[in-house]
């Protein structure tokens, strides 16, 4: 259930009706708005006595949440949630369409640092790069690990990107959470609880993947991992899902955008590279999901798809990507927003 504040309510009035939610055996989480504040109370209701919380000086009216997901929930918050990420504090959220993009894994230096020096000159505020790969095949590349999280922050210093990396498990979360700016949690592990868990506690923002085959419900509850275990900056992250069809790798619902706007405040990037799995389709699908109202877009870069230790088919030229990033900033425009 949301306890609202009635507009004007004093820190004092809102911390006792803290304390007496607390008092219930609730968990509360407050959100403080810029006419009222809001208390969010989370767990078993059937304890409460609702009369003495609407009692309570200043308390306006409670109401039911009624999604399962509750402090993603727009129910909870209608303010849209900014994320401001990396050392130049790029909002993700707002009204800037923010790309972040790189190599699906980094692979040397060299290659990372080319690709960053890239993208920052074509307008990304991101830098992504898997220093830990979640392969399909074990005898497939796996990432450079510890090595690769290096020069990750070596391309943040060199550039000011913010680094987005992946996390595939508990015991490299720590070292992820230290090296990047946003910690991924890929498609694979979007079910995987005590990770989401422990992510919640590692500090930094999370990028949270759709499952290939998650609801949108399943994916919020995700979220709500994250959040309940006290991180609430988390950003969503549309890759595609499995489907019968097979000329795309997988299938992109944009349909996801609209959808989600409805049901959560969290900032909605879209991934076309994982999305089609094809770097040809990816400039077309860059541009719907900005008309659509993405918050911003994940994408695979390489300087040599080629050569490329993953994802190759998927990325894009550095080149194709300048003039992609220009055609964007005028959808952006078209649109009302900033790029
Ligand atoms: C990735 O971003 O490189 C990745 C592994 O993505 P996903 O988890 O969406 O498959
Ligand atoms: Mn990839």
């Amino acid at each position: 259930m949301i306890i609202v504040m009635k507009p004007g309510a004093t820190k004092e009035q809102i911390q006792h009706v803290i304390d007496l939610v607390h008092d219930f055996g609730l968990k509360d989480h407050p959100i403080y708005g810029t006419d009222r504040t809001v208390i969010a109370c989370i767990g078993d209701k059937r304890t409460v006595d609702k009369g003495a919380i609407e009692n309570a000086p200043m308390v306006e009216q409670i109401v039911p949440i009624l999604a399962p997901y509750k402090m993603a929930s727009t129910e909870v918050k209608q303010t849209r949630t900014e994320i401001p990420i990396g050392p130049k504090q790029f909002p993700v959220g707002g009204n800037k369409v923010g790309v972040i993009a790189g190599p699906c894994a980094v692979e040397g230096r060299d290659q990372l640092l080319r690709t960053a020096d890239a993208v920052a000159a074509a307008g990304a505020i991101g830098l992504r790069g898997g220093a830990y790969k979640p392969r399909t095949s074990p005898y497939s590349f796996q990432g450079m690990r510890e090595e690769g999280l290096k020069i990750l922050e070596a391309a943040r210093d060199a550039t000011g990107l913010a680094i987005v990396t992946e996390a595939i498990g508990i015991e490299s979360l720590d070292a992820v959470a230290e090296a990047s700016d946003v910690v991924q949690i890929g498609a694979r592990n979007m079910q995987h609880y005590p990770l989401l868990e422990a992510a919640g506690r590692c500090g930094k923002p999370v990028m949270l993947k759709r499952g290939p085959s998650a609801h949108l419900d399943e994916w919020l509850l995700a979220a709500e991992y994250v959040i309940n275990a006290g991180n609430s900056q988390v950003i969503l992250c549309e890759r595609g899902i499995r489907t019968f069809e097979t000329y795309v790798r997988n299938t992109l619902p944009l349909a996801a955008l609209p959808a989600l706007r409805r049901r959560t405040h969290l900032p909605v990037l879209i991934d076309p590279s994982h999305g089609t799995g094809h770097a040809y389709m990816v400039p077309n699908m860059c541009q719907a999901a900005v008309a659509a109202g993405a918050d911003g877009l994940l994408l695979e870069v390489h300087h040599d798809p080629e050569h490329a230790l993953s994802d190759g088919a998927q990325s894009m030229t550095p080149a194709a990507f300048g003039e992609m990033m220009n055609m964007l900033k005028r959808i952006a425009k078209a649109i009302g927003r900033e790029m």
